[in-house]
């Protein structure tokens, strides 16, 4: 039975190299019929904190990973890690270390003076019993340190193949530190095995973890899931994405207007890609392609225009029924929510019409606040392309003609605002650019007439009277 996890540690937002790992590992669990859990790493206690925990979950849910068990937190579970260290101690696999962090840091520091590589010198593996007692006496803090056995370690990576190391390279690491809280490497051998998880997806940042894992696994009996490391994703200059780059936080995204179906689209197909030549996929689409074989190894690039275009994209080509709920906080935000619930009918017509050329959510809630609202501001850059002379004379003229307009639709408006174009001997483009500022105090729109159409008669006659009075 596949059972896959997402661990996150609650010491920051979720970012979006965490987020493509909860994806990757989501996806599998979806098309093998698995389990995913979702477990909080929260035993760095100064790090951690509830507000990042909440964080987490709300941005998982954001993208529409709901897990099926948890969420796990590890702080609770102190005892367990506690009782499974000891348990290695009894058994001679593991043992106390009594240093301080100055000693160690000494002993390193004149190690490296002599040119030697430093690991822990296993200096309490050796003490002798009066030493150990004389600690103890002392009430000594201690920790509890993992033998490393000799030998090689080796795993099958499903992503990056066989990867081998020697354990001469790793150093008895510690297990359990002398406050009571275990390391990262005991409390995630120890959940991952009592959790049953098959499958241990993860960003490629952990695989030297791996084989000190693997040790674990094996000194409690116990049979290592699979592992798969996801290729670490850079920025577009080819460095490991960070903040530098621009906004890295998932819930960032979601803030600036970003429909959770694109974010999806796109970072599911950071490092894998669903093999066919379609602009954007449905979940259940991707769910159904995915395949871990077909991870790549090369390391992917977060192309920030990309995802703004796929973004753009999906705004435009979704039906506004499809993008109306992750719409809705952006227009009470604009103050236009209400109005718009009101006449729902005119509002997803009026969306359908402005979505062709929103580049995300917050853009399109303010564009269409423009078509709600009169009181709009007429952009400096409008005005000055297409407020020139005669514009006032043009829409005067056509304020009368629009006047007698009985049915005031696309092609009513269009006919008459052309014949009177002809009628002055003007270009039909003379009259539509300062039509365009009156109505929307924008330099471009959706189709003029269609716009027309949606605003209605007594709007469309109301909005040119203010540009007449108000514009010179
Ligand atoms: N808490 C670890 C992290 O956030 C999880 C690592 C793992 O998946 O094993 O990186």
């Amino acid at each position: 039975m596949v059972k896959v996890r997402f661990a996150p540690s609650p010491t920051g937002h979720l970012h979006v190299g965490g987020a493509r790992t909860a994806l990757f590992n989501w996806l599998f669990a979806r098309k093998n019929g698995g389990k995913f859990v979702l477990r909080i790493e929260d035993t760095d206690v100064e790090r951690s904190s509830r507000e990042m925990s909440f964080e987490i979950l709300s941005a998982l849910k954001w993208l529409g990973l709901e897990w099926d068990e948890g969420p796990v937190y590890q702080s609770k579970r102190l005892r367990i890690y506690q009782r499974m260290a000891e348990r290695l101690v009894k058994e001679g696999k593991a043992y106390y270390c009594y240093c301080t962090r100055q000693e160690i840091e000494d002993r390193r520091k004149k190690a490296e003076e002599q040119g030697k590589p430093w690991k822990y010198d296993r200096r309490c593996l050796n003490l002798s019993s009066e030493e150990r007692e004389k600690f103890e006496n002392e009430g000594r803090p201690k920790a509890i340190r993992f033998i490393v056995p000799e030998g090689k370690t080796e795993f099958e990576d499903l992503v990056l193949g066989k990867i081998s190391v020697d354990n001469s390279e790793i150093e008895d690491f510690v297990l359990l530190k002398s406050d009571g809280y275990p390391t990262y490497h005991l409390s995630v051998v120890v959940d991952d095995h009592l959790l049953k998880i098959s499958h241990i997806i993860r960003g490629a940042d952990h695989i030297a973890n791996t084989p000190k894992q693997i040790l674990l696994y094996k000194a409690f009996g116990w049979n290592p899931p699979l592992f798969a490391h996801l290729p670490l994703i850079l920025g577009p200059d080819r460095k490991k994405l960070s903040k530098r780059h621009g906004e890295t936080s998932l819930l960032a995204f979601k803030e600036k207007g970003y429909l959770s179906l694109a974010m999806f689209n796109f970072l599911a197909q950071l490092s894998w890609s669903p093999g066919e030549d379609k602009e954007f996929y449905e979940v259940e689409e991707l769910v159904e392609r995915f395949s871990l074989e077909k991870v790549r190894h090369s390391n992917p690039v977060f192309d920030f225009e990309k995802l703004a275009w796929l973004n753009a994209r999906m705004i435009s080509l979704l039906p506004v029924d499809r993008i109306w709920e992750e719409l809705k906080p952006f227009l009470k935000r604009e103050g236009i929510l209400e109005d718009l619930e009101k006449r729902q009918d005119w509002s997803f017509r009026m969306l359908a019409l402005v979505k062709e050329r929103a580049r995300d959510l917050a853009e399109l809630a303010a564009t269409a606040r423009r078509y709600v609202r009169r009181d709009f501001e007429y952009r400096e850059e409008a005005l000055k392309k297409h407020w020139k002379d005669g514009a006032k004379e043009g829409l005067e003229r056509l304020l009368q003609e629009f006047e007698k307009v009985e049915s005031f639709t696309a092609e009513e408006t269009e006919k008459v605002l052309r014949e009177l174009a002809d009628r002055m001997g003007i270009k039909a483009a003379k009259l539509i650019h300062p039509l365009r500022v009156a109505l929307l105090g924008e330099r471009v729109s959706p189709g003029i007439f269609d716009v027309l159409e949606i605003l209605g008669k007594e709007e469309t006659m109301a909005r040119i009277k203010r540009a007449l009075s108000e514009l010179p």
